[in-house]
């Protein structure tokens, strides 16, 4: 897939239309959900032009990946669910109904979750 700079996530970014910042740093940035799905529903995302989780796993660097993780544990613990437990999420590819085609974690907790959906066969 080829990167499409015109995706929401790369103007937030750009700083062309707003967000709900939670943390940020040289590799990374995290903001609310416009539509959160839990009490506390958070995107980080590299600030890499990455489409998806496929496309960051083969072409992002070491430095990279480690700043995506710790940031993933850094807004569970901003955002006070990490004692109780949050789930990650990360939609890749067809199948898998990714909106907006810039790699993002979702970082869903702030009441149970439920169980995992997943799709019938
Ligand atoms: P996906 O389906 O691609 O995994 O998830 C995309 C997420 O981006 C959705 O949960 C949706 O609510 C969120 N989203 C879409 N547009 C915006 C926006 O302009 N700002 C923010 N903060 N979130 C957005």
């Amino acid at each position: 897939m080829t990167y499409d700079s015109n995706n929401i996530f790369a103007k937030i970014l750009r700083g062309e239309i707003p967000c709900k910042k939670i943390d940020e740093d040289e590799h990374t940035l995290s903001f609310a959900d416009i539509n959160p799905q839990a009490p506390v529903h958070i995107l980080v995302i590299p600030k890499g032009a990455y489409c998806d989780w496929a496309d960051f796993a083969a072409t992002a660097s070491a430095v990279e990946m480690a700043a995506f993780t710790k940031a993933i544990h850094r807004v569970a613990e901003l955002t006070g669910i990490s004692k109780t437990g949050y789930r990650v999420i990360s939609n890749t590819g067809l199948d898998s109904h990714q909106e907006v085609p810039h790699l993002h974690m979702h970082v869903l907790g702030g009441a149970p979750v439920g169980p995992l959906v997943l799709a019938k066969s």
